[in-house]
């Protein structure tokens, strides 16, 4: 009997494990007769690229013993997109993180910026299948916990910033952990802010997050503001939950975003608004379609069936029908405020929420790129925005195609920053120097979602997610 358990245990394991990852053509190549394109910087045509031991060397002369790749040749190359607000998922034994890392470098995006760890495994499951050459994914920079000001934790994984002087501690556990950034949260006063601040120039950690939900975008002044939040004041939210902080944008009016505009300017603020994450909650006006969505047929169901199920879903957006039409005014308000930032020459970073209902691993990034473009900017600044930009505030040089830069970068057979189109003409990504065709991910992105669909592990996952809907207790997020 317990050998029959035994080999049914290793049966059912067995039938769990995900598929076999996508392989790396190549680690030492070069790319001969190549567009590089450095968005709004440069554009160099019949060039030639090596990639070696991780590192960009430009230059004819260098490309003794590199793997010739001629395939690529009459291609645009550009830097790896960098999704400056995503989310991990946690380590489960539906094991996500492979997937998730996969479906980022489908979308071309090599660097991510995880915002926060809901339970604190998240980021350790991905960066260690990544070391281990288990499965390839992005670049991963974290800033781990939450940090947050009071009781009630709202995610298991979170720092309580008691008095302004644990700032100090926080921050050195976090640099401690190979975070590097503070991810401030709810219920944090202006004074604690300004710690936490203080604590984060002081160890070299970047400041984003949330303007807590008892401030207003100027009274907190968070270096990097995540969602918009806090444009909206403080007393104009009817209610402390996430879908009041969407949607509750009915007093925010011309002087408002004049202001908004203002204050950036004057602090150096960085937004980072995350528009996507807003504009998909729009496809709640039709759930049953929306599970249809090109995007969200990539993930398994457990989301679009059970985590996001307006009516037996994660509670908090169990609300959202009567929302919808807030949600779609303020998201107009947010538009028109990345396109004044823009004009004003404020810094804005694109970031996608994933996890959110409906935000799919890179293609979010796509997409927020569009709605970036909707907002009135220019396709190629739009470019440069996702890579170099933002990619230089994580690294050095990450996000530049010059010699000794880390190698993140894209291969398109057309050129995408002359059409949003060309975006779909992805033939290869080099992840940290090593080049996989995109053909041979998407084979893999296939082999997981049959996985997902396999009879036992959908009918082993699905109760597995239920439970843990069900165990949700986040009044907000
Ligand atoms: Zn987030």
């Amino acid at each position: 009997m317990a050998l029959v358990l035994v080999l049914l245990g290793g049966w059912v394991f067995q039938r769990l494990q995900p598929p076999k990852s996508a392989r790396a053509a190549a680690d030492d190549f070069v790319l001969t007769d190549v567009t590089v394109i450095e968005p709004t910087l440069s554009r160099g045509a019949a060039a030639t690229l090596r990639v070696v031991n991780g590192r960009i060397q430009r230059g004819t002369d260098r490309i003794d013993g590199a793997m010739k790749l001629p395939d690529l040749s009459h291609t645009y190359v550009l830097p790896g997109l960098v999704d400056m607000h995503a989310h991990l998922p946690p380590d489960t034994p539906l094991k996500l993180s492979g997937y998730y890392s996969l479906l980022f470098l489908a979308h071309g995006v090599t660097t991510i910026r995880d915002a926060g760890d809901p339970d604190g495994t998240a980021v350790p499951a991905a960066r260690k299948g990544i070391e281990d050459h288990e499965f390839p994914g992005p670049r991963i920079f974290s800033c781990g916990p939450f940090v947050a000001g009071a009781e009630p934790r709202r995610w298991a994984n979170t720092e309580i910033v008691e008095k302004p002087e644990d700032a100090e501690r926080i921050a050195s556990a976090l640099v401690e952990a190979g975070h590097s950034c503070i991810k401030v949260y709810e219920d944090l006063s202006v004074e604690k802010i300004v710690a936490l601040k203080a604590a984060g120039e002081r160890h070299g950690l970047q400041v984003m997050g949330h303007v807590p939900s008892q401030l207003s975008f100027e009274e907190a002044l968070v270096p990097d503001v995540q969602h918009f939040f806090g444009v909206p004041q403080a007393e104009s939210l009817k209610r402390d939950h996430v879908l009041n902080r969407i949607a509750d944008w009915q007093d925010v009016d011309d002087a408002r975003l004049e202001l908004i505009v203002q204050t950036t300017l004057e602090h150096g603020i960085i937004n980072t608004p995350t528009l996507v994450s807003s504009h998909r909650l729009m496809l709640y006006r039709d759930y049953e379609a929306a599970k249809s969505d090109p995007a969200v047929v990539l993930l398994p169901r457990i989301f679009s069936d059970v985590v996001w199920n307006p009516v037996s879903g994660i509670p908090y957006w169990r609300e959202i029908d009567g929302f919808l039409p807030s949600i779609e005014d303020a998201f107009r308000k947010k538009l028109d405020l990345a396109g004044q930032l823009h004009q004003a020459g404020a810094t804005l970073q694109l970031g996608t929420d994933t996890q959110q209902p409906f935000v799919v691993p890179g293609a979010s990034l796509h997409e927020e790129m569009m709605l970036f473009m909707q907002a009135g900017i220019p396709l190629e600044e739009v470019w440069a925005m996702a890579t170099w930009k933002q990619g230089q505030t994580l690294m050095p040089d990450l996000g530049r195609l010059t010699d000794g830069a880390p190698a993140d970068l894209l291969v398109f057979r057309e050129d995408p920053t002359q059409s949003p189109e060309a975006l779909g003409t992805l033939v290869a990504v080099v992840a940290q120097g090593k080049l996989y065709f995109s053909d041979e991910i998407e084979r893999t992105v296939e082999r997981y979602r049959a996985h997902f669909r396999e009879g036992l592990v959908d009918e082993i996952s699905l109760p597995i997610a239920r439970r843990k809907v069900k165990q949700s207790v986040l009044r907000d997020y």
